[in-house]
């Protein structure tokens, strides 16, 4: 086991130490300092936190909620403002989550609609040059296979007068 692997095993080792899954963690922290000095930081965190007490309530706490509760329940409605405010401080955004879809969809249909726009627009220039390119090529070709054979013309003669005279 290494030492990544063990930082994983860490906290099943902290929760049952004597667990025989936990043999190879076990075996590599009686090896490694790191590892036993992690081990060593998290039992101490849980042992403190074994002795932190949680704070007892008050014993009028449920009394002092239900008035609070009465006076917020017997107040006058808030304006408008207010439930917005309030609505916008502590939602938790669900109910905007729709909305929030819609405008992503719409944002998707918009855009995707104008990158088609640009293609389309942007397709033409593209294959005219396209078909220009290859004009071009075939003239190139064209011009070279006619040198190319104005060559083997001019050749042909000397090679003809090259030859001729052994047989005259
Ligand atoms: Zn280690």
């Amino acid at each position: 086991m290494n030492c990544k692997l063990c930082q994983n095993a860490l906290p099943n080792l902290l929760l049952k130490p004597a667990a025989p899954a936990n043999a190879a963690a076990r075996a590599h922290i009686a090896a490694c300092d790191l590892c036993a000095k992690d081990l060593a930081s998290l039992e101490a965190t849980l042992a403190l936190l074994d002795t932190w007490q949680a704070p007892a309530l008050s014993p009028y706490f449920d009394q002092k909620l239900a008035v609070h509760l009465r006076e917020q329940l017997s107040a006058p409605p808030a304006g408008w403002f207010e439930r917005l405010r309030t609505r916008l401080l502590f939602n938790t955004g669900r109910h905007l989550r729709p909305a929030l879809a819609g405008a992503m969809a719409l944002v998707l249909i918009v855009g995707g609609g104008s990158f088609g726009i640009a293609n389309f627009q942007h397709s033409r220039p593209v294959q005219v040059s396209a078909a220009v390119n290859d004009l071009q090529l075939l003239q190139k070709n064209e011009q070279a296979l006619q040198q190319i054979d104005q060559l083997l013309d001019d050749n042909a003669p000397a090679a003809d007068s090259d030859a001729a005279p052994p047989q005259s």
